[in-house]
């Protein structure tokens, strides 16, 4: 390589990455071996995106199709140099991808950081910092690549100090080299041994061979000969036959093609035949990335047809409740020179979509069964996005409700450990339903008025407090059989869970209280669809009542906040008259007070769930003259 000026220009990292890289060197620095991963991780990307691109423009090869990563080491300059003859990249594409972080969200990101190291180092692992990690061990890395089909090289250098020069050189051989110059003190990278088998541990999945010189033993050392050596397996991994496969080998490909840092939670390796032809490896991650909830995000499938390489990202391939998903899918009867265009049409893809989704759901089931220490976490990570499954995926709905986890009364904590499963089986005799209530946050559901009855009862009920909730309510109406009802809407019918002499001191009450109850309806007006008396309290004077077929309080407030109309709709106030308050209200002669009662009575009840008064000023000024 013959290395001669035109023009060197120095430039400054984006403010981001110079925070990154000072971070990732203190957190990773235990983790030295894995810079020759991330390396060889993006040398093999860069040979699929030519094989790719050779697909329309044959030239692209220039009469070297022989696709490989060389490693190689210099004692005396003590450099470990990482080349590939892949795609390269031109000097705005090293300005864009080199000394920018071209990931949405990174502000965001860096802002989430704690500063605690070792909190810090689990986050650097989520956001994957790649081709940065050369700094943990490089106190200089040169970068030198051409593109594919372009005559200009370019080489970057930098210290991860700040900035970087960029230079125009010449480089016959098309792709990329990255040379790091070895910080005092990582000289044990300057070793044949040491060098194989970090790549034999690492990235003995990678696809393309990486070459190494053989070595030989001289005066008690080894060195270098002339001839080389073929250090991993280089075949598809996820075309090799299982038994060939170690649990280390699909860890590894994991984080290749995932560019996480940390072990997947689990993942399912299949080789379909018949109709469709396609072998999937697909991963459940351990930890959600940062950006799970970006819209804009990558998401996680690459799609191989033979072997090639032909995009990242197919989204096509994973519905969006599933985009936590990475792994490879690779064809044998798609056309090589499939675009996203025609994916978005395709027969094919749709079959394999749907046989991939039953694969994964399938692997949660699995881990949902046997393995819940695993599934909870999991959960935790990622079931706030699963639980978009029912209102995406219908044809899954029974499948995807089955592995969905919630809060309840029956532990009354936080964590989401009741599976609809096995709410049914603790239902009470005589119990049809599964109830559950919604609320802004888990201590406004499990604080609800509404919840009072049941809990006298003993019928649990279950608390959801997450946003997707509602959604997810908006779909899911029953699961084996048995319709999902709130407990803050319609007409409460216990059923067969009130006994007879229940029922008839009901009615008594019911009856008793005809007056006071139009009379708080008369006061109330327009505010209220109806008045009548509770079956849902014991201990609250009052609650409100969504109409059966109405929004939800607490979806409608949601979708207010969200800037959306809702439909006009009334609350039904149900009043407790057992409650000291109520007789009160049904002993007041004068008329002010009693309507000043009425309305602090239905005003207390909208705060109790979590809404907004329309006219706080008003509240205070009756309760203080209540007061007074
Ligand atoms: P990531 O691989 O997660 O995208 P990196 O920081 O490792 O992040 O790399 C950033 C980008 O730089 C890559 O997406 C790719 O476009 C480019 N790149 C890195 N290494 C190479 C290489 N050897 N050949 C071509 N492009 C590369």
């Amino acid at each position: 390589m013959t290395v001669k000026t035109v023009e060197k220009e120095t430039l400054g990292f984006q403010a981001e990455v110079k925070q990154l890289l000072q971070l990732m060197i203190h957190s990773l620095y235990s983790n030295k071996e894995i810079v020759l991963r991330e390396l060889i991780s993006n040398a093999s990307d860069a040979a699929d995106k030519l094989r790719f691109e050779a697909l329309a423009n044959n030239g692209l090869y220039e009469n070297d199709s022989d696709l490989k990563i060389r490693v190689a080491f210099d004692k005396e300059a003590r450099t470990v140099t990482i080349s590939d003859n892949g795609i390269g990249m031109s000097r705005q594409e090293v300005i864009d991808h080199i000394g920018t972080i071209a990931k949405s969200g990174t502000r965001e990101f860096l802002s989430a950081l704690s500063g605690d190291q070792a909190k810090d180092a689990n986050l650097i692992g989520q956001f994957g910092v790649g081709f940065y990690s050369s700094f943990i061990i490089a106190g200089k890395v040169t970068l030198v690549t051409r593109r594919a089909g372009s005559s200009e090289a370019v080489q970057w250098e930098s210290a991860g100090e700040g900035d970087y020069t960029l230079e125009t050189v010449e480089k016959p051989t098309r792709g990329t080299d990255i040379i790091l110059h070895l910080r005092e003190g990582e000289d044990e990278f300057l070793n044949d041994w040491k060098l194989k088998s970090i790549i034999r541990k690492y990235s003995d999945h990678i696809t393309l061979p990486i070459v190494m010189k053989k070595s030989e033993w001289k005066d008690g050392e080894q060195v270098p000969t002339d001839e080389d050596e073929v250090v991993n397996k280089a075949s598809a991994l996820w075309a090799r036959s299982k038994n060939d496969i170690t649990e280390e080998d699909y860890r590894e490909f994991y984080k290749h093609v995932s560019h996480d840092f940390e072990n997947p939670l689990a993942w399912s390796h299949n080789r379909v035949e018949g109709k469709q032809e396609y072998i999937s490896l697909l991963y459940i991650p351990g930890k959600a990335p940062f950006d799970l909830y970006d819209r804009e995000r990558r998401h996680g499938i690459k799609l191989y047809v033979k072997r090639v390489f032909i995009m990242e990202d197919a989204e096509k391939l994973m519905p969006q409740y599933l985009r936590f998903v990475r792994g490879v899918i690779d064809s044998a009867d798609l056309p090589l020179n499939v675009s996203r265009e025609i994916l978005q049409h395709s027969k094919d893809i749709d079959a394999i979509k749907a046989g991939s989704v039953k694969k994964v759901l399938g692997l949660l089931e699995d881990l949902a069964e046997n393995k819940p220490e695993e599934y909870s976490r999991f959960w935790n990570e990622f079931g706030r996005v699963l639980k978009e499954g029912p209102g995406e995926d219908f044809g899954n709905k029974e499948k995807i409700a089955g592995l969905l986890r919630f809060a309840s009364t029956n532990l009354d904590t936080e964590e989401q450990v009741v599976s609809l499963k096995a709410y049914i089986e603790r239902m009470k005799e005589g119990q049809d339903k599964i109830y559950y209530i919604t609320a802004d946050s888990f201590a406004a559901a499990r604080h609800s008025p509404h919840l009072e009855i049941f809990r006298k009862k003993g019928i649990e009920v279950l608390l959801l407090s997450d946003r997707v909730d509602e959604w997810l309510l908006g779909s899911l109406t029953e699961f084996d059989g048995k319709p999902l009802q709130s407990v803050a809407k319609g007409d409460l019918d216990l059923g067969k869970l009130e006994d007879e002499a229940e029922k008839e001191q009901q009615k008594k009450v019911e009856d008793e209280s005809r007056t006071l109850v139009e009379k708080i309806q008369a006061a109330l007006g327009d505010k209220v669809k109806e008045v009548r008396v509770t079956h849902r309290l014991t201990d609250s004077p009052a609650c409100l009542v969504a109409g059966e077929h109405d929004l939800s309080g607490n979806l409608e407030r949601l979708l207010k906040a969200a800037g959306q109309k809702t439909p006009e709709s009334r609350p039904v106030l149900e009043v407790n008259p057992g409650h000291r308050l109520l007789e009160l209200l049904k002993a007041e002669n004068e008329p002010a007070r009693f309507d000043d009662l009425a309305h602090v009575l239905f005003d207390q009840a909208l705060l109790a769930e979590g809404g907004q008064l329309d006219d706080p000023a008003s509240f205070v000024k009756r309760m203080n003259s209540l007061l007074a």
